[in-house]
């Protein structure tokens, strides 16, 4: 926007003053000019965040440009003061704000504040500190002596200091002495001791210890990767190694981003650790990022174990940190002694100086997509980052998202590939089981006829366990059971606040919404017809871990999904469990479709293939296919080759086939080709525009008018649909309705719905949000 000044009038010109242009971090899009202090003529630079004068009140605000001069010739007020010592955004981060507020149709403040995790930007540099404390001089003999019959306590002090080498630290010494504060103010008078003080790092793994890891010996295939990987970090692509000398000038050639596409196993993180070996070994830095949901100790450990050597060089940042943690972790980065940053989504915001590449793990993992705003995509601003910083970016999945396949199909991207296991194993053995000839047996036991274990997966358990092997049963919903209807009359008990089916929780019999966690007492009558017929049905992992307990009685289990995982670290203790055998199966969610391994794992179920596949979303299919190809990869890791069962009412649909054959290619050739007739992504990008609010009418009535406004001068080849109540029509007792726009010009369209979102006056009770390459569609 065109900046103002933020002084009061006054009309004296300012000549060759140093001024800041500064972003109000508590207004959207409010760039103001201020003068620089003398006094802090030399702290300030882009991206130092400073408090500043605002109308009677100091606001915080980020310089965004230094100035000679301003065309207002108003007398400016000046900056108030720092915060922080050193700049907070390095000036890539600040190009990359610009982008995402741009793209993303968000005020540059919002992004600005997501950038900086919550306690760095409320409480900068608040570092834990303790007193370091020196034996300074010894008193003499008779003084000392004298000590201790008048002060004890003190004399303890010093025979303490003295024992431990002349030094010890405050916190230290109140373990022993909790009065220690107290006590040593008169021997610091008295000059015998001298206290500093020192950082205290809240260190998440502080107490972990790390194996130093070997790098291993590459196998062709990874050999392959390595070396195209080595060349980007150069800014060569693969195949055209003497561009570089042809371009004029190499320093503002843009570096290659690659997709690596390989299959579970076949050593996508031993690539990862050697290349970030070679970008410190050329003194640059690396960022990773990993879907929260794989951001488990084992990850973590493989980096922490291969970079063991440097002390500080892994700075790890993600949800489960506490704020201290968190908020020295990011120092650590900014101060420039971490070299590598492992972190979930937020974690592409790390200051790291200096960038030599960026990975992204799982590229096509949907939590990459932030859900509010602003509604940045960390894989797609990780990209738009390595063209920033100039630095090669790494994207890696064994079921790449379409965007990023057809990206690397087009040349934007350069392909690599890993077909094979590192272990030389080959993929599991994938069997289809039909559940719709399943339930028509109705064989002897009553469970089998609800349609949980088929007679075909419950030998291969029976199997298993004779065998002293494991079993994985993946089951994508939790609680008992999934609804309750009335017989009479058809309805299903809702949640009143949401407009879906409440799911049955056994343990303490209450039904539960999964979208707002409202819980109630089941009903005894339709609360619609009043008549006493209700039935559940649909089951959650509570419901087979029931069944499963009754046809094998003998077996040792354990489910693993939010409502068993309460308890601080009881996932991990779980894992360790079934690692060391002690358990024989596992039941679960989505936590652990991901990422685990465990050698003597032969069997994977997949209890309900179509729960993804039903859903709304024009996505749905590609997330079963790659669900199914995560969770076949739980399978045979070890010795023994593994085997899966898919449990499915629609065994011939292409995901479910694909996956069978573990055939990404063929997948997404065929599933591009649909998205290509109905021009969705990748062939077309989406903004998704939606308004909720109490009033089902004026939410409604609002999109249309929005409706009306963007169709005048709709940028040409937008496909606008009408509005629509969205998915989940009802939520925390707000109506639902949505808007599609699809383009394969994104900025124009983008632009054009700026324009008509900023004129629009929308009902105070009405919420109007808009989220361009939505996920859930
Ligand atoms: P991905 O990330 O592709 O699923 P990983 O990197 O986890 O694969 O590798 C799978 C297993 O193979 C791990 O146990 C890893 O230690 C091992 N591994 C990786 N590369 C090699 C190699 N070159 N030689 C032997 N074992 C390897
Ligand atoms: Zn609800």
């Amino acid at each position: 926007g065109m900046p103002r000044f933020g002084g009061e009038d006054s009309p004296s010109l300012q000549m060759a003053q140093r001024i800041a242009r500064v972003q109000i971090e508590t207004a959207a899009a409010l760039e103001l000019d201020y003068a620089i202090p003398e006094k802090l003529e030399r702290q300030i630079g882009i991206g130092t965040r400073v408090m500043v004068p605002l109308q009677h009140q100091r606001v915080s605000a980020v310089v965004i440009e230094l100035l000679e001069s301003t065309e207002y010739n108003a007398k400016l007020k000046e900056i108030a003061s720092l915060v922080g010592s050193r700049p907070m955004f390095t000036p890539g981060l600040l190009k990359l704000a610009n982008w995402i507020a741009e793209y993303y149709v968000v005020p540059v403040n919002r992004v600005l504040r997501t950038m900086l995790p919550q306690a760095v930007r409320e409480k900068p540099e608040t570092f834990l500190t303790d007193s370091h404390l020196k034996l300074a001089k010894e008193p003499p003999p008779d003084v000392f002596e004298k000590l201790h019959s008048t002060a004890p306590m003190q004399a303890r002090i010093l025979e303490k200091l003295r024992s431990n080498g002349g030094e010890a630290t405050l916190s230290e010494l109140r373990r022993e002495l909790p009065r220690a504060t107290a006590i040593i103010k008169p021997l610091l008078k008295a000059g015998w001791i001298t206290r500093s003080e020192v950082r205290v790092e809240r260190d998440p793994f502080q107490t972990e210890e790390f194996l130093p890891s070997q790098p291993l010996t590459f196998t062709e295939e990874q050999k392959i990767a390595y070396e195209a990987i080595i060349a980007a970090l150069d800014g060569k692509v693969k195949g055209e190694a003497d561009t570089l000398a042809k371009t004029p000038r190499p320093e503002l050639r843009t570096h290659p981003t690659l997709l690596l596409h390989g299959v579970t196993g076949s050593g996508k993180t031993e690539v990862y650790l050697q290349s970030i070996a070679e970008v410190l070994k050329r003194g640059q830095t690396a960022l990773v990022l990993v879907p929260e949901i794989s951001l488990t100790p084992q990850t973590i450990e493989r980096f922490k174990a291969r970079f063991s050597a440097q002390k500080d060089a892994i700075a790890v940042l993600h949800s489960h940190l506490s704020d201290g943690e968190r908020h020295d972790e990011w120092f650590k980065i900014h101060e420039g002694r971490a070299q590598i940053v492992i972190g979930a989504r937020s974690a592409i915001f790390a200051p790291l100086d200096n960038l030599g590449l960026i990975i992204v793990d799982e590229e096509h993992e949907p939590s990459y997509k932030q859900e509010d705003a602003p509604r940045y995509h960390a894989r797609d601003v990780a990209v738009v980052r390595g063209r920033i910083e100039r630095c090669a970016v790494l994207l890696g999945s064994a079921t790449p998202s379409l965007e990023s396949f057809q990206n690397a199909t087009t040349g934007k991207y350069e392909l690599l590939h890993m077909t094979k296991r590192t272990d030389g194993k080959s993929m599991p053995l994938i069997r289809i089981v039909d559940m719709r000839l399943e339930r028509r047996k109705g064989t002897e036991v009553s469970f089998t006829n609800t349609g949980i274990l088929s007679q075909k997966l419950r030998n291969a358990v029976n199997d298993r366990l004779e065998k002293k092997e494991q079993t994985i049963l993946f089951l994508n919903r939790r609680g008992f059971n999934t609804s309750l209807g009335c017989v009479s009359c058809g309805e299903t008990v809702q949640c009143q606040e949401c407009a879906i089916p409440m799911t049955l929780h056994k343990k303490d019999n209450r039904l539960v919404c999964h979208i707002c966690g409202a819980r109630r007492v089941p009903p005894t009558k339709c609360p619609s017809c009043k008549e006493p017929g209700l039935k559940y049905s649909g089951f959650g992992t509570e419901r087979v871990e029931q069944a499963v307990r009754e046809v094998f009685p003998q077996a040792r289990m354990a489910r693993v999904d939010t409502d068993t995982m309460q308890r601080k670290n009881q996932l991990r203790d779980t894992l360790k469990d079934f690692r060391a055998q002690k358990l024989d199966i596992l039941i679960g969610t989505q936590m652990i479709a991901k990422g685990l391994d465990f050698p003597n794992v032969t069997l994977v179920g997949v209890l309900n293939a179509d729960s993804a596949l039903n859903l709304p979303d024009f996505r749905a299919a590609e997330r079963t296919f790659q669900l199914l190809v995560q969770v076949a990869g739980r399978a045979g890791r070890g010795e023994v080759k593994g085997e899966v069962f898919v449990q499915t009412h629609a065994p011939h649909s292409p995901a479910i086939q694909f996956s069978r054959h573990n055939d990404y290619e063929g997948y997404a050739a065929q599933e591009l080709e649909h998205r290509l007739a109905f021009k969705y992504p990748p062939f077309a990008h989406m903004v998704l525009i939606s308004a909720r609010g109490k009033h089902e009418a004026q939410a409604e009535f609002t999109l249309q008018t929005l409706h009306k406004r963007l169709e005048q001068d709709l940028p040409e080849g937008t496909i606008m649909g009408e509005p629509t109540p969205a998915a989940l029509a009802k939520a925390h007792g707000q109506h639902r309705f949505q808007l599609l726009l699809r383009s394969d010009k994104i900025r124009a369209l983008c632009a054009h719905v700026k324009r008509v979102v900023e004129g629009l006056t929308v009902p105070s009770e009405i919420y109007v949000s808009w989220d361009v390459d939505p996920m859930n569609v």
